[in-house]
């Protein structure tokens, strides 16, 4: 039977009970075949598997959807248990944030890029929940997906920067068939915008054609999907980027691997997604 624990103190008892090596797999719930493929890599890798569900308010911008953003537990917890995972750490706002505490974590010049730059503050809210829930869970190793690939490079730079003895295991991106990236924010398209979205995966595709067929020139790149995209009405950029994987920094000539990158709000849903260029 899949354990819920809601306080840090049943959290930390219930991992001393758990066989060695745990993987984790945090989330903020509302759970689609996307995290349920990071579960089921962290149970084929992992003795024992944690996952958490916690929609971490210190993340969310002012005018973001922290308050309508889907919750839905039973349900979640019915997608997990198949998965593999034995403990689930469901606490609430409450808390993970004790009154007076005022320590963040800034991670630096990578998580004020892209979506840093679009939205203040969420990677110090990302950093400062994935740190103190390593705290707690303590596992051997984290599972994080290519999804969110700034996300991957910002918790990168966090473990090793703070040497936190934390393995982060990157899981490629797990699409519909049309190609969108699963995402728990896909609920919120109507259908029309829902068959507007894979527009993103089409831009992507369409910069890794180019790419394959010897384009080098990232300009280029961005403008051809800046083209693709405003070609689709309910489209509205937010950024298009070809930056170093690691850095993050912006290219104009694409020689190593690239991350291409893109945020687009359809109506008032903004999606995210990307792709590495000549990667491993
Ligand atoms: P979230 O619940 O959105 O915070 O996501 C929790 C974890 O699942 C993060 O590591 C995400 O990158 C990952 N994830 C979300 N969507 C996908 C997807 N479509 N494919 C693979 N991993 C995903």
């Amino acid at each position: 039977m899949i354990r819920v624990v809601s306080t840090i103190s049943e959290m930390r008892q219930a991992r001393r009970a758990l066989p060695e090596p745990v993987g984790f797999v945090p989330t903020m719930g509302y759970l689609h075949e996307g995290h349920v493929t990071l579960a089921r890599r962290a149970r084929v890798e992992c003795t024992s598997v944690v996952a958490s569900i916690f929609v971490n308010p210190t993340q969310f911008g002012p005018n973001e959807d922290f308050a309508r953003y889907p919750r839905d537990l039973p349900r979640d917890l019915s997608l997990l248990e198949p998965a593999g995972v034995q403990v689930v750490f469901h606490p609430e706002p409450s808390e993970m944030y004790q009154p007076g505490a005022t320590t963040y974590i800034d991670v630096g010049p990578t998580a004020q890029r892209l979506e840093g730059a679009s939205r203040p503050g969420h990677f110090r809210g990302v950093a400062t929940v994935v740190a103190k829930l390593f705290n707690v869970v303590q596992p051997q190793k984290a599972y994080f997906g290519q999804k969110d690939a700034q996300q991957v490079v910002v918790i990168k730079k966090l473990v090793a920067d703070l040497d936190i003895p934390v393995d982060i295991i990157v899981v490629p991106t797990v699409r519909e068939p049309d190609g969108l990236a699963m995402s728990s924010r896909n609920t919120y398209l109507d259908a029309q915008q829902r068959q507007a979205a894979p527009v993103l995966w089409r831009a992507l595709c369409w910069a890794q054609e180019l790419w394959q067929a010897g384009e080098r020139d990232a300009r280029r790149l961005r403008r051809e999907m800046v083209s693709l995209i405003e070609a689709e009405p309910l489209a509205q950029i937010d950024y298009i980027s070809v930056a170093h994987p690691e850095t993050l920094d912006e290219l104009e000539h694409i020689e190593g691997p690239s991350l291409v990158s893109l945020a687009v709000r359809i109506g008032k849903t903004r999606l995210i997604d990307n792709i590495t260029l000549g990667g491993p």
